[in-house]
């Protein structure tokens, strides 16, 4: 395929903004790509080369890229430097360089998909001395070949900017009609990627045998599995009377989520949102590799950090001592880690995500060996909202955030990449006057004023829209901030700093500052309010209003475990609103 015709199809995705739009064009791209090359597409246009979980990514600096321009084109650095300045975006720049120099190209041999491709993943892989010399003269080979259109988008890709305004979820629903004929199969596409988070495996699955081999999709050992995630309720009645009456009830560990694959020898450890994270824990890899049974495995554990002298559990925080890269043998020493299995999702061949909870609890008790570090979570079968009552107060009295409890009807499956009412989760701060925490991203800045002169003293946080693919501003928080949080908010906001208010970012409000969505910080406030500024469920509660978060404050976690994508969901925030009117409303009026 001629990576011409690919730009075609870029140009017309790029000049709407209409998800059903984007959708046909991508459909009629699958269409005309043949099944070789299908999975290289879908990465292209995502802006990636794998997927995200492998680890390998482009994102070269934009200094370098415009100093391949330089050498393509010939022009100045004063120049190239002035249009950047313009125009902000490499794309826009090589395309206005290369359009004046077009004469010079014309009796090239014109790009070819693959060969785009292959360079790109030359550069992503070159590493260590002389990487950046070799990177620039790959670089500069596929410019040199490339008319003004196509140059635009290699300068993104590389730079790591592809912003197409695609997400995942737009190209299952494309994979579908192309492959399926219609939406209505969308389910299968959407499970096959589920339990494989590769949606270029699924593209490339389903372009070579169609429906039925995307029907027939099996979990692969070191493909992680999306995770299935717990709704939320505030009291044991209510848990109880959702679960039909029973339920199986575990402490909710305050760790880290972590999904281990195992093969023979080989230990995988993956986090909540699919990143390898192996090389961060070489001693939970060893707890691993000895106390799962099977030969090979797919099981799911809270690992929660402890306290070495006493033994006992320590908040998340401690925990993120452990997100290095650097003297690990150190931090595992003073950051020790207890591990608690609470799933297992395969196990010597068998696919156990359709099993009911329970056989997979007796799969788990089976296949692990448990000692003083390494053990199942705590649990208990209870009927009785007052039992229920008790075992949450012994969930938190051991250090625990809560209870998480599941159903163990025969439908209790596991459900792959959902948030649903199978699990339910219940916390320490429902019990108080407040509202739960939510995890939600920031999208902008605001200076400070006074002490905070000179530093963000604000951030504008959203909340995640699923169905939209964008996040939707709910409030604008200045307080829960230490003198260190705040020293640290701009080296790790910098990198996402945009000009424009990003594409995927809804927001009526104008911060000095607006930031790609890309951390997540946990949020309490004192109540969800309707309001006419933030457009967090928009017009859905009342015509003109959004929800917004009153009296915010930062709990001091930051949620580097979440991707944006992860963040509390703005039909949450409206579900917590809800609840909230329900419960003023039954509260007893003062004074009758
Ligand atoms: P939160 O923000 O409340 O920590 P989350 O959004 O990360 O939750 P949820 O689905 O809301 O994810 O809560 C489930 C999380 O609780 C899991 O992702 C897991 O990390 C953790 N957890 C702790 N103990 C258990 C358990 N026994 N069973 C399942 N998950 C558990």
């Amino acid at each position: 395929m001629l990576f011409s015709e690919l730009v075609e199809f870029y140009e017309r995705i790029e000049a709407t903004t209409k998800r059903l739009e984007m959708t046909d064009i991508l459909v009629e791209l699958f269409k005309k790509t043949s099944p070789e090359i299908i999975d290289k597409v879908v990465y292209m246009t995502l802006g990636e080369l794998y997927p995200p979980f492998v680890g390998i990514e482009l994102g070269v600096a934009e200094k370098l890229a415009l100093r391949a321009l330089k050498a393509v084109t010939g022009a100045s650095e004063k120049k190239i430097q002035e249009l950047y300045g313009k125009l902000g975006d490499v794309g826009l720049v090589a395309e206005k360089l290369l359009t004046s120099k077009a004469q010079i190209t014309l009796f090239i041999e014109p790009l070819t998909v693959e060969r785009v491709y292959s360079s790109l993943e030359k550069i992503a892989r070159t590493m260590g001395e002389g990487a950046i010399e070799t990177k620039l003269q790959i670089l500069v080979g596929i410019l040199g070949s490339a008319q003004s259109k196509e140059a635009k988008y290699i300068m993104r890709m590389v730079t790591g900017t592809m912003r197409l305004g695609i997400a995942d979820m737009t190209i299952l629903d494309a994979l579908a009609v192309a492959y399926g004929g219609s939406k209505e199969v969308r389910d299968v596409f959407e499970r096959a990627y589920n339990i494989s988070s590769d949606i270029g495996l699924v593209a490339k699955v389903a372009a070579e045998g169609g429906v039925k081999a995307i029907k027939e999709f099996k979990i692969r050992v070191g493909n992680p599995i999306r995770p299935m995630l717990a709704e939320r309720l505030p009291t044991a009645e209510e848990i109880l009377e959702k679960l039909d009456g029973k339920g199986l009830a575990e402490f909710k560990y305050d760790g880290e989520r972590m999904q281990i694959h195992k093969r023979g020898e080989e230990i995988i450890i993956f986090s909540r949102r699919q990143e390898n994270i192996t090389a961060q824990y070489p001693d939970v890899v060893n707890y691993a590799r000895n106390c799962i049974k099977a030969k090979e495995a797919i099981v799911e554990c809270e690992v929660v950090a402890i306290d070495p002298e006493t033994g006992e559990m320590l908040p998340f925080q401690e925990l993120m001592h452990r997100r290095r890269k650097y003297d690990i043998e150190e931090a595992i020493e003073n950051y020790p880690v207890n591990m608690f299995f609470f799933d297992v999702l395969y196990a010597d061949g068998e696919d156990l995500t359709s099993k009911p909870l329970l056989e997979r609890r007796e799969v788990l008790e089976r296949i692990i060996d448990v000692n003083e570090s390494v053990m199942l979570t705590e649990s208990k079968l209870v009927k009785d909202p007052k039992e229920l009552e008790v075992f949450f107060l012994k969930a938190v009295e051991n250090g625990c955030e809560g209870v998480i409890v599941k159903s163990t009807s025969s439908e209790s499956v596991y459900k792959a990449g959902a948030r649903g009412w199978l699990w339910i989760k219940y916390k320490r701060s429902y019990v108080s006057k407040m509202v739960d925490t939510v995890d939600l991203v920031v999208v902008g800045a605001f200076y400070g004023r006074g002490k905070r002169r000179g530093k963000f003293g604000a951030l504008l946080m959203a909340a995640y829209n699923p169905e939209e693919d964008v996040f939707e501003s709910v409030c604008k928080v200045g307080s829960g901030f230490t003198d260190e949080d705040l020293a640290k908010l701009p080296e790790m906001l910098s990198p996402y700093i945009s000009k424009d208010k990003p594409p995927r970012v809804d927001s009526n409000m104008q911060p000095d500052v607006w930031l790609k969505p890309a951390i997540v910080l946990e949020i309490i406030g004192d109540e969800i309010t309707l309001s006419p500024i933030h457009t967090c469920y928009w017009g859905l509660v009342k015509e003109g209003a959004g929800l917004a978060i009153r009296f915010p404050r930062f709990t001091g976690r930051f949620r580097l475990d979440k991707s944006p994508e992860d963040a509390t969901t703005s039909s949450e925030i409206k579900s917590m609103y809800e609840r909230q009117l329900k419960k003023v409303a039954e509260k007893p009026m003062e004074g009758v």
